[in-house]
């Protein structure tokens, strides 16, 4: 699949259209500098945004689209309902209170951001409800590995859509992969840009190089190569900029070949198979 331009999309498996490249908001200071970061993005044309419960700037992101004057429609709009919320089983108000804070009547995504052990199962069936209900366009799933993926799936009415995990040149996680494009679950990356140590491998710098692009445009555009949907982070207009130019170049397949042998299993977050939180 060639990917072009910075409104293509994948195509979810319930047809729902979702921006191959969106943008980030973890650690994005809520109030001014989220709401500011989120107006560069969509100035820069991004039409995919990225927050959660967690991270406190729902309502910035939600003010920043409206501000934006693009239309409600015109941007995919992602959130996740918060482990806590999980254990306790208040998914519905959580969702509910997403919804509250970004100003909105439905979201385009809906995750659960970590398989909550002994609750992910159950929780899975929250979200079928709210997506029936049509507060979620779509559902999904958020660092699940392999085997929390076939759990999910052996009593799912819904596939999930996307499943979104760490995912960079260091920790590039095949199997796993495999198994979601083969079940028809999109593939979303987070830490993309490996929390801004990307100029820290000496092989993005040089391919980057090669291209004139930087090593961060370098780990976008492999990642897209691999049909991987990215959503970098960034608080400065310059890098938002930088981030979204990325659909005038191709990696050979020897560099491709060459970002793929970096691959050390290496995650910079938590495993989920061992998170306490
Ligand atoms: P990223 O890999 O996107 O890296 C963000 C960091 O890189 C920031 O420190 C940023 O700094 C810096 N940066 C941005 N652009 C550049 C550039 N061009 N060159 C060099 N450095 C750069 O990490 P994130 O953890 O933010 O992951 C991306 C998104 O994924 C998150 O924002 C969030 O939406 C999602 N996510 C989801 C998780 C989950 O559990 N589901 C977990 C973590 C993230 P600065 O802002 O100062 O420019």
């Amino acid at each position: 699949m060639k990917i072009e331009s910075i409104t293509d999309c994948v195509k979810l498996n319930n047809s729902v259209q979702m921006p191959w490249l969106g943008f980030g908001t973890f650690q994005t200071p809520p109030g001014e500098v989220a709401e500011q970061s989120v107006l560069w993005a969509i100035e820069a044309a991004y039409r995919h945004i990225d927050t959660a419960a967690l991270y406190k700037n729902e309502a910035d992101v939600g003010r920043a689209i409206r501000k934006s004057g693009v239309g409600r429609d015109k941007i995919f709009v992602t959130t996740k309902v918060w482990n806590a919320d999980m254990r306790s089983g208040k998914i519905a108000e959580a969702m509910n209170a997403s919804l509250k804070a970004l100003g909105m009547d439905y979201v385009d995504l809906y995750l659960l951001h970590w398989p909550v052990p002994g609750k992910f199962v159950e929780s899975w069936k929250a979200l079928e409800a709210i997506h029936k209900q049509g507060k979620a366009r779509a559902i999904g799933i958020s660092n699940f590995l392999v085997h929390h993926v076939e759990q999910v799936l052996a009593g799912a009415s819904v596939i999930p859509a996307v499943n979104q995990v760490e995912w960079h040149p260091l920790v590039r996680q095949q199997k796993l992969l495999d198994l979601c494009h083969g079940k028809g679950i999109a593939f979303e990356a987070w830490a993309p840009l490996m929390q801004g140590r990307v100029a820290q491998i000496p092989e993005l710098v040089e391919i980057g190089r090669k291209h004139h692009k930087t090593p961060a445009q370098v780990a976008l555009r492999w990642g897209l190569q691999h049909e991987v949907v990215m959503i970098p982070k960034s608080v400065h207009k310059e890098r938002i900029i930088e981030n979204a130019n990325v659909f005038d170049f191709q990696l050979s397949s020897d560099e491709m070949k060459r970002i793929d042998s970096l691959d050390q299993n290496k995650r910079l977050g938590a495993d989920p198979d061992n998170f306490n939180f």
